[in-house]
């Protein structure tokens, strides 16, 4: 007699390797359906973003390439999980559901119902830790709280040791016949018209291998230089893993062996690895913040930012989305991000605290607006960073640290190499003009074709007069 087929629920861990519920369903060898459930219908669940949706149909297609060379292949299906894990559990007499927990509300919800739908029809269901280095419930302290603030929150996560070591990609998986599903294209993931996603196409490869490939390349050429070169956007100077970790292409797990590994193999990358783990440090660190405050995307850490002063002004906000704000490097970020669905961290932290300090618009519209366009859109890390520069997050940045943006760019930007790339009208401005071009005389901006106000924005606020109001308002709201 044939066992009866198991199903793998895939979530947020699109890789065969070291994915411990196809391996734990794997082993018991019966006839397994690999099935998505795309679901925008579950409680709690926030909509992904344009950019998110494009990378996810990339990478079901790479799942599903991966799964047939093994002999089996991947089962989309749309709905609430609650319903359709059940349902197909039920169509294809499956004896089991495995999956990989994502510890994070809503998700951590989402299963809590399907793990009960099919204890009602008397199904069994397993769950395995993945995605977190550590489960956060191992870093409580005695007042029941993980730690707030980031060194202390690594330093003890380093101490419990290496997490478990990672596991294969299954070599063969018996499949289930006349399991019905959508097609990528009926999931309508992708752009069409217009199709926007040139220049995505142009940046990424995405999937299992391009992760691994990444991480490789990474660990084999670029940590040496990472100390030095991971603040400059003119440079190609940091793994760029993101997206694939965000989709779980790629598991931290498999980074961190990864990396120990390379840095035993070549002392000499040891110092650049330290500070990438630590990087992969602060992923883990938004995500237990998650785990602890599922409203990190609406709701100030810091109850004291709530009544916080916040302009209201489209005009603002729409010239920085645009990259129209006549600060080059804030421009160049901006479009830089519109393009490839990604931004480099330096100019991440300098158009955010643009967004919130220079022009006081609460930095709730700036997350949304990275939600919708980044690649790598994190539930957990990208309100975490926006409430980080904003200052009303955990472990946040100052508030009186206000980043001048003509010097960021000429510190992180030096030649204005990344500003020619993005900003184009600008780039035949000379390197010391190049972050502050209303400095240039008008036969310097004549020479280089800028004309400001005209094929480029004088700037739209004045950065000594935004610093001081900035300054200003925070003092306010701390003192409530
Ligand atoms: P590397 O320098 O190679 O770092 C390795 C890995 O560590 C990254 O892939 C990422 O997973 C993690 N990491 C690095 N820096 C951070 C950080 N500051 N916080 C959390 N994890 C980090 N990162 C996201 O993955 N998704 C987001 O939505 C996101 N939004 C952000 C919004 C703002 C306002 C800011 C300032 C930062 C945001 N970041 C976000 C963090 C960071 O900018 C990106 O993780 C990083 O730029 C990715 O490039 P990389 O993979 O080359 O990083």
């Amino acid at each position: 007699m044939t066992a009866l087929p198991i199903i793998v629920w895939f979530r947020e861990s699109l890789r065969l390797s070291d994915h411990p519920a196809l391996a734990a369903a794997a082993e018991r060898g019966a006839p397994v359906i690999c099935l998505y459930v795309f679901d925008e219908h579950s409680p709690g669940l926030r909509p992904l973003g344009g950019a998110t949706r494009w990378w996810l149909a990339q990478s079901l297609r790479s799942l599903q390439t991966r799964l047939r060379e093994i002999g089996n292949d991947l089962v989309l299906r749309c709905g609430a999980a609650a319903t359709v894990v059940p349902a197909v559990a039920r169509e294809s007499n499956a004896s089991a559901v495995f999956w990989n927990d994502v510890a994070q509300a809503p998700q951590r919800d989402v299963a809590k119902d399907v793990d009960e739908a099919l204890a009602m029809l008397g199904i069994e269901s397993n769950s395995f830790a993945d995605d977190l280095l550590v489960d956060p419930l191992r870093l409580r302290g005695k007042d029941g709280r993980g730690p707030r603030v980031f060194t202390p929150f690594w330093k003890r996560l380093v101490a419990l040791g290496d997490p478990p070591q990672t596991l294969p990609a299954p070599k063969s998986l018996t499949p289930v016949a006349g399991i019905s599903g959508l097609s990528v294209e009926q999931l309508e993931l992708e752009p069409t018209a217009p199709d926007w996603a040139g220049g995505l196409r142009e940046t990424w490869q995405v999937g299992e291998r391009a992760a691994q490939a990444r991480l490789a390349s990474f660990l084999e050429t670029t940590v040496q230089t990472y100390v030095a070169d991971r603040d400059r956007p003119d440079q190609d100077g940091t793994s760029r893993l993101s997206p694939h970790l965000r989709f779980g292409e790629i598991s931290p797990r498999q980074v961190w062996h990864a990396a120990r590994f390379a840095a035993a193999a070549r002392p000499v990358t040891a110092g650049g690895i330290d500070k990438f783990m630590s990087e992969l440090g602060w992923r883990e660190f938004s995500r237990h913040l998650l785990h602890d405050r599922p409203d990190l995307a609406t709701r100030n850490l810091q109850a004291t930012f709530d009544a916080f002063p916040w302009r209201h002004d489209d005009a603002g906000l729409r010239a920085w989305q645009r990259g129209r704000t006549g600060y080059p490097i804030v421009d160049a970020g901006m479009r830089e991000l519109w393009h490839t669905g990604t931004m480099h961290n330096r100019v991440r932290m300098v158009v955010a605290s643009f967004l919130v300090k220079h022009l006081l618009i609460d930095w709730r519209h700036g997350e949304r607006w990275f939600w919708d366009t980044l690649v790598d859109a994190d539930a957990a890390s990208n309100p975490a960073s926006w409430q980080w520069v904003a200052g009303s997050g955990a472990d946040a940045a100052p508030y009186f640290r206000v980043f001048n943006p003509v010097l960021q760019g000429e510190k992180f930007d030096p030649d204005g190499a990344y500003v020619r790339r993005w900003v184009g009208e600008l780039a035949a401005l000379p390197a010391p003009l190049i972050q502050r071009p209303w400095s240039a005389t008008p036969v310097e901006l004549a020479s280089a074709g800028v004309t400001l106000d005209g094929n480029y924005p004088a700037p739209i606020v004045d950065h000594k007069m935004a610093r001081e109001r900035a300054l200003a308002a925070y003092a306010r709201a701390r003192k409530g």
